[in-house]
């Protein structure tokens, strides 16, 4: 399998660092509010990525956080706590708050087929909660701060980035560089050794004396700063270095330099192997963000009677490494793929759809081409092609039955489409359709158009080939 390493900057041939299993860590969702599609771009291509792995013949052990904790509206530590303006926003308590949009979050992940992170299995598994990992958090802190990679200030305990010769090594960028591009304005706290030196403590005063987290710690009440979290749940739970580490392009420049940054000063060691980051959603052209008003949610499009599933086919027509434009043109095409390879997929309930000549197509290769695809670096669009000119051959010919269900069950594995667990129309449909058929037979046109009334109430279409009477669910 080959993937692009965001560390070379090229395609390279995957590896595992043990044989037995893939250690895959993404970081999740910080709980402050609904998830934004653009969010849930994100974790469908890591899920995507998880799924090929599976069907590569690796075990996968996933790990994602929850952040519900630390995250301020500047990723530099600067303006407020999410958790804490999500409380005030919403009337409740930041536990109250979180709880609401994990909830949220998990809903989202099953509707769009994201498989559940499967390797930590502690308290509020399987999401790997940032205020579950408190003392873990400690203890990392305490670690550099023993190694003097971090220091105590009045605000918060910093880690200091000079000490690191290659900090930003993931970003490309060097501590120079970044200082230029840091805006002096957004920099308050002046004890800061150097602008980029990042907080992994924060403590109740100052501007967060009335902050409703706090925990005990050796060095004073206070709470975890974000990039932390992931360094400790990683080392708590599936041990670096890790294979693949996977989020958003945004996450280079901070967040995953720092994760690399605090992991390397700690332990020793190598945060991960690869690291593997998805492109932006766009929306009018610029990045979709809350902060921004060209957001949807995954709800609001339901409610614009939009199925989810057309929303994870959309993402998986372009290649995770491009930027991809929302727009509701695009999601309505995706809806009538949707429907199409739904209606394929149905073609396996109704004999009349069967190919006549003998073998039909073998299923065997378009698969290998599939698995292909999906392994050059999670070509979904090509993979889709494939699955595609299948259907464009079965609406000609029908399909061959022999193989079909265990080719629905593969392709499903990969790209999470549900097309193998569709259900046969009724009984009560079932009658209704041969009704008609008869009907046609008798050449009783009223009473055909008749049933065709009735089961078009019933969301069922129905199409005459001259193989026979073909059903589609509408
Ligand atoms: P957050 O909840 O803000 O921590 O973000 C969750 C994930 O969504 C992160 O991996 C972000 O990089 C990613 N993300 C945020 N905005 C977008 C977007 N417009 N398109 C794709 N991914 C995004
Ligand atoms: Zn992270």
């Amino acid at each position: 399998m080959r993937l692009y390493n965001t560390l070379s900057r090229t395609v390279e041939q995957f590896q595992p660092i043990n044989d037995g299993a893939v250690k895959l860590y993404t970081c999740g969702p910080t709980v402050y509010d609904y998830a934004h599609i653009g969010n849930l771009r994100s974790f469908v291509f890591d899920d995507v990525l998880r799924r090929t792995l599976e069907s590569e013949g690796y075990q996968v052990k996933h790990v994602m956080n929850i952040t519900d904790v630390g995250h301020m509206t500047s990723d530099m530590d600067e303006g407020e706590d999410k958790l804490e303006s999500g409380a005030t926003r919403e009337h409740k308590t930041v536990w109250e708050v979180a709880e609401t949009f994990i909830n949220a979050f998990e809903k989202d992940s099953a509707m769009l087929n994201i498989l559940p992170p499967n390797a930590y299995h502690g308290r509020h598994a399987p999401y790997a909660r940032a205020t579950d990992f408190i003392d873990d958090q400690q203890s990392l802190v305490q670690t550099l701060l023993d190694k003097g990679y971090a220091y105590p200030a009045e605000q918060a305990i910093y880690f200091d980035v000079g000490k690191l010769p290659d900090y930003g090594r993931l970003a490309r960028q060097d501590i120079a560089d970044k200082e230029v591009a840091a805006r002096p304005e957004v920099v308050t706290d002046t004890d800061k050794r150097h602008p980029q030196d990042f907080a992994l403590w924060f403590f109740n005063t100052g501007r967060f004396a009335n902050h409703s987290m706090g925990w005990d710690s050796p060095w004073g009440k206070g709470f975890p700063g974000w990039h932390l979290e992931c360094s400790a749940i990683i080392h708590a739970t599936l041990g670096e270095p890790i294979d693949i580490h996977t989020g958003g392009v945004d996450h280079i420049g901070t967040h995953h330099t720092n994760e690399i940054a605090q992991t390397e000063a700690a332990f020793g060691t190598r945060l991960a192997n690869f690291w593997v980051h998805n492109e932006h959603l766009l929306a009018e052209g610029r990045k979709m963000s809350k902060s921004d008003s060209n957001y949807h949610t995954l709800k609001g499009l339901i409610d614009k009677g939009f199925d989810p599933l057309a929303l994870r086919l959309l993402f998986l027509q372009a290649h995770y490494r491009s930027q991809m434009n929302f727009t509701f043109s695009g999601l309505e095409a995706a809806q009538s793929f949707l429907r199409r390879l739904q209606a394929w997929a149905d073609l396996k309930f109704q004999p009349a759809a069967l190919a006549q000549n003998a073998g039909g197509p073998a299923y065997g290769p378009v698969l290998r081409k599939m698995r292909q695809a999906m392994a050059d670096d999670l070509n979904t669009a090509a993979a889709l092609v494939s699955l595609s000119d299948l259907v464009a051959e079965a609406e000609e010919n029908g399909i061959n039955n022999e193989g079909f269900q265990e080719l629905l069950e593969a392709a499903d594995c990969l790209l999470g489409l549900s097309l193998s667990s569709r259900e046969d129309v009724n009984e009560d449909e079932k009658s209704l359709l041969s009704q008609r058929q008869q009907a046609r037979h008798d050449q009783n046109w009223q009473l055909s158009d008749q049933l065709r009334d009735q089961l078009s109430k019933k969301k069922i279409g129905v199409k005459d080939t001259p193989a026979g009477q073909i059903w589609q669910r509408l």
